[in-house]
Protein backbone atom coordinates (compact mmCIF):
# COMPACT_ATOMS: atom_id res chain seq x y z
CA UNK A 1 0.00 0.00 0.00
CA UNK A 2 1.88 3.22 -1.07
CA UNK A 3 0.11 5.06 1.46
CA UNK A 4 1.40 2.98 4.46
CA UNK A 5 3.54 4.79 6.56
CA UNK A 6 5.71 5.07 10.08
CA UNK A 7 3.20 6.58 11.47
CA UNK A 8 4.85 10.18 11.78
CA UNK A 9 2.52 13.02 11.78
CA UNK A 10 3.10 16.81 9.77
CA UNK A 11 3.14 18.18 13.32
CA UNK A 12 6.47 16.14 14.50
CA UNK A 13 8.87 18.13 11.94
CA UNK A 14 8.37 21.38 13.91
CA UNK A 15 7.71 23.27 10.79
CA UNK A 16 6.55 26.69 10.81
CA UNK A 17 3.03 26.80 12.10
CA UNK A 18 1.79 29.02 8.94
CA UNK A 19 3.38 26.05 6.82
CA UNK A 20 1.31 23.63 8.86
CA UNK A 21 -1.66 25.30 7.64
CA UNK A 22 -0.81 25.35 4.15
CA UNK A 23 -0.47 21.36 4.32
CA UNK A 24 -3.39 20.54 6.31
CA UNK A 25 -5.84 23.20 3.94
CA UNK A 26 -4.19 21.31 0.92
CA UNK A 27 -5.79 17.92 2.60
CA UNK A 28 -2.83 16.22 3.36
CA UNK A 29 -3.35 14.57 6.83
CA UNK A 30 0.14 12.90 7.21
CA UNK A 31 3.49 12.70 5.68
CA UNK A 32 3.40 9.64 2.64
CA UNK A 33 6.36 7.16 3.15
CA UNK A 34 8.77 9.81 0.60
CA UNK A 35 7.59 12.29 2.99
CA UNK A 36 8.83 10.83 5.71
CA UNK A 37 11.62 9.46 4.62
CA UNK A 38 13.05 13.08 2.70
CA UNK A 39 11.64 16.11 4.78
CA UNK A 40 13.67 15.21 8.32
CA UNK A 41 16.77 14.71 6.04
CA UNK A 42 16.04 17.63 4.07
CA UNK A 43 15.48 20.19 6.85
CA UNK A 44 18.98 18.79 8.44
CA UNK A 45 20.48 20.07 5.45
CA UNK A 46 22.17 16.98 3.99
CA UNK A 47 21.93 16.14 0.12
CA UNK A 48 19.16 13.63 -1.04
CA UNK A 49 19.24 11.12 -3.53
CA UNK A 50 15.35 9.29 -3.52
CA UNK A 51 13.73 7.37 -6.12
CA UNK A 52 9.81 6.63 -5.67
CA UNK A 53 7.45 5.74 -7.40
CA UNK A 54 4.74 7.84 -9.31
CA UNK A 55 2.17 9.28 -7.64
CA UNK A 56 3.46 9.47 -4.28
CA UNK A 57 3.98 12.64 -3.35
CA UNK A 58 7.57 13.51 -3.93
CA UNK A 59 6.66 17.27 -4.90
CA UNK A 60 5.54 17.72 -1.68
CA UNK A 61 8.42 15.66 -0.07
CA UNK A 62 11.25 18.21 -1.63
CA UNK A 63 8.71 21.49 -1.47
CA UNK A 64 8.06 21.35 2.22
CA UNK A 65 11.73 21.31 3.15
CA UNK A 66 12.12 24.13 1.39
CA UNK A 67 9.17 26.41 2.04
CA UNK A 68 10.30 25.74 5.67
CA UNK A 69 14.03 26.60 5.18
CA UNK A 70 12.85 30.15 2.80
CA UNK A 71 12.92 33.47 4.72
CA UNK A 72 10.54 35.74 3.18
CA UNK A 73 12.07 38.76 5.18
CA UNK A 74 15.11 38.27 2.75
CA UNK A 75 14.37 38.98 -1.07
CA UNK A 76 16.54 36.65 -2.41
CA UNK A 77 16.40 33.43 -4.66
CA UNK A 78 16.82 30.87 -1.83
CA UNK A 79 15.87 27.70 -4.02
CA UNK A 80 16.00 26.80 -7.59
CA UNK A 81 13.34 23.99 -8.59
CA UNK A 82 14.90 21.89 -12.21
CA UNK A 83 12.25 19.88 -13.74
CA UNK A 84 12.39 18.52 -17.44
CA UNK A 85 8.91 20.18 -18.84
CA UNK A 86 6.86 23.09 -18.82
CA UNK A 87 3.99 21.95 -17.68
CA UNK A 88 5.48 20.09 -14.73
CA UNK A 89 7.15 23.08 -13.88
CA UNK A 90 3.77 25.17 -13.31
CA UNK A 91 2.19 22.20 -11.48
CA UNK A 92 5.22 22.44 -9.10
CA UNK A 93 4.59 25.87 -8.77
CA UNK A 94 1.04 25.33 -8.34
CA UNK A 95 2.48 22.93 -5.20
CA UNK A 96 4.54 25.35 -3.68
CA UNK A 97 2.07 28.05 -3.86
CA UNK A 98 -0.86 26.44 -2.33
CA UNK A 99 1.24 24.42 0.43
CA UNK A 100 2.99 27.95 1.07
CA UNK A 101 -0.34 30.03 0.78
CA UNK A 102 -0.06 31.27 4.19
CA UNK A 103 4.01 32.13 4.51
CA UNK A 104 3.56 36.10 4.83
CA UNK A 105 5.01 37.56 1.21
CA UNK A 106 6.27 34.28 -0.18
CA UNK A 107 7.12 34.75 -4.39
CA UNK A 108 7.73 31.79 -6.19
CA UNK A 109 8.58 31.95 -9.88
CA UNK A 110 8.33 29.74 -12.92
CA UNK A 111 10.73 29.85 -15.67
CA UNK A 112 10.34 28.13 -18.96
CA UNK A 113 10.96 28.19 -22.38
CA UNK A 114 7.79 28.94 -24.83
CA UNK A 115 7.30 32.74 -23.26
CA UNK A 116 8.60 35.97 -23.78
CA UNK A 117 12.16 36.58 -21.91
CA UNK A 118 11.00 40.33 -21.42
CA UNK A 119 8.61 39.27 -18.90
CA UNK A 120 10.59 37.03 -16.59
CA UNK A 121 12.91 39.61 -16.60
CA UNK A 122 10.96 42.48 -15.39
CA UNK A 123 9.54 39.36 -12.93
CA UNK A 124 13.15 39.20 -11.37
CA UNK A 125 13.32 42.80 -10.76
CA UNK A 126 10.43 42.13 -8.19
CA UNK A 127 11.04 39.83 -5.16
CA UNK A 128 11.70 36.05 -5.77
CA UNK A 129 12.10 33.58 -3.07
CA UNK A 130 11.45 30.24 -5.15
CA UNK A 131 12.38 30.03 -8.89
CA UNK A 132 10.45 26.76 -10.56
CA UNK A 133 12.08 26.41 -14.13
CA UNK A 134 13.27 24.32 -16.97
CA UNK A 135 17.33 24.11 -17.40
CA UNK A 136 17.53 26.33 -20.57
CA UNK A 137 15.65 29.35 -19.86
CA UNK A 138 17.24 29.53 -16.00
CA UNK A 139 20.44 29.33 -17.30
CA UNK A 140 19.47 32.18 -20.36
CA UNK A 141 18.58 33.89 -16.84
CA UNK A 142 21.68 33.22 -15.04
CA UNK A 143 24.31 33.84 -17.64
CA UNK A 144 22.61 37.21 -19.00
CA UNK A 145 22.92 38.20 -14.97
CA UNK A 146 19.28 38.49 -14.78
CA UNK A 147 18.56 35.48 -12.10
CA UNK A 148 21.07 36.13 -9.39
CA UNK A 149 21.53 31.83 -7.94
CA UNK A 150 24.73 32.84 -5.96
CA UNK A 151 22.15 32.97 -3.03
CA UNK A 152 20.27 29.98 -4.22
CA UNK A 153 21.47 27.01 -1.93
CA UNK A 154 19.02 24.62 -2.04
CA UNK A 155 18.56 22.90 -5.25
CA UNK A 156 16.26 20.17 -6.48
CA UNK A 157 16.04 18.28 -9.58
CA UNK A 158 12.47 16.75 -10.09
CA UNK A 159 12.44 13.65 -12.36
CA UNK A 160 16.14 13.95 -11.81
CA UNK A 161 17.54 11.00 -14.69
CA UNK A 162 15.71 13.13 -17.52
CA UNK A 163 17.28 16.10 -16.20
CA UNK A 164 20.40 14.56 -16.60
CA UNK A 165 20.19 13.26 -19.90
CA UNK A 166 22.79 14.60 -22.38
CA UNK A 167 20.55 17.32 -23.83
CA UNK A 168 20.47 19.04 -20.11
CA UNK A 169 23.36 17.83 -18.42
CA UNK A 170 25.81 20.00 -20.00
CA UNK A 171 23.06 23.32 -18.75
CA UNK A 172 22.76 21.70 -15.32
CA UNK A 173 26.41 21.50 -14.65
CA UNK A 174 26.75 24.85 -15.93
CA UNK A 175 23.41 26.09 -13.66
CA UNK A 176 25.30 24.39 -10.77
CA UNK A 177 28.10 27.00 -11.30
CA UNK A 178 26.37 30.09 -10.67
CA UNK A 179 25.00 28.82 -6.88
CA UNK A 180 27.50 29.12 -4.28
CA UNK A 181 29.69 26.26 -3.31
CA UNK A 182 27.72 25.72 -0.04
CA UNK A 183 24.79 23.79 -1.40
CA UNK A 184 22.05 21.35 -0.84
CA UNK A 185 20.89 19.09 -3.88
CA UNK A 186 17.90 17.00 -3.79
CA UNK A 187 16.82 14.64 -6.86
CA UNK A 188 13.94 13.26 -6.98
CA UNK A 189 13.41 10.23 -9.80
CA UNK A 190 11.11 7.01 -10.20
CA UNK A 191 14.24 5.73 -12.09
CA UNK A 192 17.98 6.08 -11.94
CA UNK A 193 19.83 4.91 -14.78
CA UNK A 194 23.88 4.96 -14.62
CA UNK A 195 24.31 8.83 -15.83
CA UNK A 196 23.18 9.88 -12.19
CA UNK A 197 25.51 7.69 -10.47
CA UNK A 198 28.49 10.16 -12.74
CA UNK A 199 26.76 12.73 -11.70
CA UNK A 200 26.04 12.11 -7.51
CA UNK A 201 29.89 11.14 -7.63
CA UNK A 202 31.17 14.72 -9.16
CA UNK A 203 28.33 17.17 -6.97
CA UNK A 204 26.64 15.66 -3.98
CA UNK A 205 28.23 15.47 -0.96
CA UNK A 206 27.49 11.84 1.43
CA UNK A 207 24.04 12.05 -0.28
CA UNK A 208 21.27 10.29 1.86
CA UNK A 209 20.07 7.57 -0.41
CA UNK A 210 16.01 6.56 -0.01
CA UNK A 211 14.93 3.46 -2.44
CA UNK A 212 11.20 3.24 -2.27
CA UNK A 213 11.06 1.39 -5.35
CA UNK A 214 11.29 -1.77 -5.06
CA UNK A 215 7.97 -2.59 -2.61
CA UNK A 216 6.32 0.20 -4.97
CA UNK A 217 6.74 -0.37 -8.53
CA UNK A 218 3.56 -0.35 -10.50
CA UNK A 219 1.08 -1.25 -7.79
CA UNK A 220 -2.52 -0.67 -8.11
CA UNK A 221 -2.26 -0.39 -12.17
CA UNK A 222 -3.71 -3.96 -13.48
CA UNK A 223 -1.65 -4.15 -17.08
CA UNK A 224 -3.11 -5.57 -20.24
CA UNK A 225 -1.65 -6.08 -23.73
CA UNK A 226 -3.82 -6.55 -26.69
CA UNK A 227 -2.43 -7.99 -30.28
CA UNK A 228 -3.18 -5.61 -32.85
CA UNK A 229 -2.77 -5.15 -36.35
CA UNK A 230 -1.48 -1.66 -37.07
CA UNK A 231 -4.23 -0.66 -39.39
CA UNK A 232 -6.86 -2.25 -36.77
CA UNK A 233 -5.40 0.27 -33.66
CA UNK A 234 -8.22 2.61 -34.57
CA UNK A 235 -11.36 0.31 -34.43
CA UNK A 236 -9.98 -1.51 -31.33
CA UNK A 237 -9.87 1.61 -29.55
CA UNK A 238 -13.04 2.16 -30.59
CA UNK A 239 -13.88 -1.11 -28.74
CA UNK A 240 -12.37 0.23 -25.64
CA UNK A 241 -13.96 3.30 -25.25
CA UNK A 242 -17.43 1.56 -25.88
CA UNK A 243 -16.54 -1.15 -23.12
CA UNK A 244 -14.56 0.56 -20.35
CA UNK A 245 -15.63 2.79 -17.91
CA UNK A 246 -13.49 5.84 -18.32
CA UNK A 247 -13.26 8.65 -16.09
CA UNK A 248 -10.13 10.32 -18.22
CA UNK A 249 -7.92 8.55 -20.29
CA UNK A 250 -4.53 9.54 -21.78
CA UNK A 251 -3.57 8.00 -24.60
CA UNK A 252 0.14 7.58 -25.56
CA UNK A 253 1.56 7.59 -29.49
CA UNK A 254 5.31 7.91 -30.36
CA UNK A 255 5.42 10.78 -32.52
CA UNK A 256 3.59 14.34 -32.72
CA UNK A 257 2.16 13.75 -36.29
CA UNK A 258 0.50 10.27 -35.06
CA UNK A 259 -0.69 12.27 -32.42
CA UNK A 260 -2.61 15.01 -34.08
CA UNK A 261 -4.09 12.00 -36.47
CA UNK A 262 -5.29 9.91 -33.75
CA UNK A 263 -7.34 12.67 -31.98
CA UNK A 264 -8.47 13.75 -35.12
CA UNK A 265 -10.02 9.87 -35.63
CA UNK A 266 -11.29 9.58 -32.01
CA UNK A 267 -13.69 12.81 -32.87
CA UNK A 268 -14.63 10.92 -36.12
CA UNK A 269 -15.64 8.49 -33.99
CA UNK A 270 -17.70 10.71 -31.75
CA UNK A 271 -15.62 10.63 -28.57
CA UNK A 272 -14.63 13.89 -26.80
CA UNK A 273 -11.04 14.29 -27.23
CA UNK A 274 -7.95 16.93 -26.54
CA UNK A 275 -4.27 16.30 -28.06
CA UNK A 276 -1.30 17.79 -26.93
CA UNK A 277 2.33 17.63 -28.45
CA UNK A 278 6.01 19.36 -28.07
CA UNK A 279 5.14 21.13 -31.53
CA UNK A 280 1.95 22.80 -30.11
CA UNK A 281 2.60 26.81 -29.01
CA UNK A 282 3.37 26.91 -25.42
CA UNK A 283 -0.02 28.90 -24.92
CA UNK A 284 -1.77 26.52 -26.50
CA UNK A 285 -0.43 23.72 -24.51
CA UNK A 286 -1.06 25.20 -21.35
CA UNK A 287 -4.81 25.57 -22.28
CA UNK A 288 -5.84 22.20 -22.89
CA UNK A 289 -3.61 20.72 -20.51
CA UNK A 290 -5.55 23.01 -18.10
CA UNK A 291 -8.80 22.39 -19.41
CA UNK A 292 -8.24 18.87 -19.37
CA UNK A 293 -7.52 18.75 -16.05
CA UNK A 294 -10.32 20.56 -14.77
CA UNK A 295 -11.94 17.51 -16.51
CA UNK A 296 -13.71 19.41 -19.65
CA UNK A 297 -12.54 16.56 -21.90
CA UNK A 298 -12.62 13.17 -21.09
CA UNK A 299 -10.00 11.93 -23.37
CA UNK A 300 -6.43 13.51 -23.93
CA UNK A 301 -3.54 11.77 -27.07
CA UNK A 302 -0.36 13.04 -26.68
CA UNK A 303 3.17 12.26 -27.28
CA UNK A 304 5.84 11.57 -23.73
CA UNK A 305 5.63 15.40 -23.19
CA UNK A 306 3.63 14.44 -20.66
CA UNK A 307 4.78 11.28 -19.44
CA UNK A 308 6.62 12.87 -16.56
CA UNK A 309 5.28 14.01 -13.21
CA UNK A 310 2.01 14.98 -14.44
CA UNK A 311 -0.91 14.27 -11.96
CA UNK A 312 -4.04 14.17 -12.88
CA UNK A 313 -5.85 11.81 -10.14
CA UNK A 314 -9.44 11.68 -12.79
CA UNK A 315 -7.40 9.26 -15.33
CA UNK A 316 -8.29 5.61 -14.53
CA UNK A 317 -7.15 4.64 -17.77
CA UNK A 318 -3.83 5.09 -19.69
CA UNK A 319 -3.69 3.35 -23.40
CA UNK A 320 -0.38 2.41 -25.08
CA UNK A 321 -1.66 3.29 -28.69
CA UNK A 322 1.77 3.27 -29.23
CA UNK A 323 3.87 0.75 -27.60
CA UNK A 324 6.79 2.72 -26.27
CA UNK A 325 10.51 1.97 -26.72
CA UNK A 326 11.76 0.94 -23.51
CA UNK A 327 10.95 0.08 -19.53
CA UNK A 328 11.37 3.72 -18.44
CA UNK A 329 8.97 5.52 -20.63
CA UNK A 330 6.24 2.95 -20.36
CA UNK A 331 6.77 3.32 -15.92
CA UNK A 332 6.37 7.31 -16.60
CA UNK A 333 3.86 6.61 -18.83
CA UNK A 334 1.70 4.14 -17.16
CA UNK A 335 2.43 5.89 -13.61
CA UNK A 336 -0.01 8.45 -14.63
CA UNK A 337 -2.64 6.37 -13.44
CA UNK A 338 -2.93 4.43 -9.86
CA UNK A 339 -2.16 7.77 -8.21
CA UNK A 340 -1.44 8.63 -4.62
CA UNK A 341 -3.44 5.18 -3.92
CA UNK A 342 -5.52 5.34 -6.75
CA UNK A 343 -6.00 2.04 -8.94
CA UNK A 344 -5.72 2.51 -12.76
CA UNK A 345 -5.87 0.38 -15.92
CA UNK A 346 -2.98 0.06 -18.30
CA UNK A 347 -3.97 -0.94 -21.92
CA UNK A 348 -1.17 -1.27 -24.65
CA UNK A 349 -1.95 -2.14 -28.08
CA UNK A 350 0.94 -4.41 -29.24
CA UNK A 351 1.93 -4.87 -32.95
CA UNK A 352 3.85 -7.88 -33.96
CA UNK A 353 7.02 -5.75 -33.67
CA UNK A 354 6.17 -4.45 -30.43
CA UNK A 355 6.66 -8.49 -29.19
CA UNK A 356 9.88 -8.49 -28.10
CA UNK A 357 9.64 -5.44 -26.77
CA UNK A 358 6.86 -6.54 -24.68
CA UNK A 359 8.64 -9.53 -23.10
CA UNK A 360 11.80 -7.20 -22.43
CA UNK A 361 9.86 -4.20 -20.44
CA UNK A 362 7.82 -7.06 -18.73
CA UNK A 363 11.28 -8.64 -17.59
CA UNK A 364 12.96 -4.97 -16.83
CA UNK A 365 10.45 -4.25 -14.32
CA UNK A 366 9.55 -7.14 -13.14
CA UNK A 367 5.98 -7.13 -13.64
CA UNK A 368 2.91 -8.91 -15.23
CA UNK A 369 1.51 -7.81 -18.35
CA UNK A 370 -1.45 -10.23 -18.78
CA UNK A 371 -3.91 -10.29 -22.54
CA UNK A 372 -6.83 -8.39 -22.03
CA UNK A 373 -9.67 -10.25 -21.19
CA UNK A 374 -13.21 -10.49 -22.30
CA UNK A 375 -14.49 -8.87 -19.70
CA UNK A 376 -12.60 -5.78 -16.97
CA UNK A 377 -13.73 -5.91 -13.77
CA UNK A 378 -14.85 -2.25 -12.99
CA UNK A 379 -13.39 -2.83 -9.72
CA UNK A 380 -9.76 -2.98 -11.02
CA UNK A 381 -9.94 0.68 -12.11
P1 LIG B 1 5.11 12.21 -7.51
O1 LIG B 1 5.92 13.44 -7.78
O2 LIG B 1 5.76 11.30 -6.53
O3 LIG B 1 4.76 11.48 -8.78
P2 LIG B 1 3.10 14.09 -6.67
O4 LIG B 1 3.98 14.93 -5.85
O5 LIG B 1 2.70 14.60 -8.00
O6 LIG B 1 3.74 12.64 -6.84
O7 LIG B 1 1.81 13.74 -5.75
C1 LIG B 1 0.77 12.89 -6.19
C2 LIG B 1 -0.55 13.27 -5.54
O8 LIG B 1 -0.54 12.95 -4.15
C3 LIG B 1 -0.87 14.75 -5.63
O9 LIG B 1 -2.20 14.90 -6.06
C4 LIG B 1 -0.71 15.25 -4.21
O10 LIG B 1 -1.57 16.33 -3.92
C5 LIG B 1 -1.03 14.04 -3.38
N1 LIG B 1 -0.34 14.02 -2.08
C6 LIG B 1 0.98 14.24 -1.89
N2 LIG B 1 1.31 14.13 -0.58
C7 LIG B 1 0.16 13.82 0.07
C8 LIG B 1 -0.16 13.57 1.45
N3 LIG B 1 0.78 13.60 2.41
N4 LIG B 1 -1.45 13.28 1.76
C9 LIG B 1 -2.38 13.24 0.78
N5 LIG B 1 -2.16 13.47 -0.53
C10 LIG B 1 -0.90 13.75 -0.89
MG1 LIG C 1 6.66 14.27 -9.45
Amino acid sequence: DVTRTKGNEFEDYQLKRELLMGIFEAGFERPSPIQEESIPIALLGKDILARAKNGTGKTAAFTIPILEKVNTRVNKVQAVILVPTRELALQTSQVAKTLGKHLPNLQVMVTTGGTTLKDDILRLGETVHILVGTPGRLLDLASKNVANLSTASILVMDEADKLLSPEFQPIIEQLISFMPKQRQILLYSATFPMIVKAFKDKFLSKPYEINLMDELTLKGVTQYYAYVDERQKVHCLNTLFSKLQINQSIIFCNSTSRVELLARKITELGYSCYYIHAKMVQAHRNRVFHDFRQGKCRNLVCSDLLTRGIDIQAVNVVINFDFPKNAETYLHRIGRSGRFGHLGLAINLITYDDRFNLYKIEQELGTEIQPIPPVIDKQLY
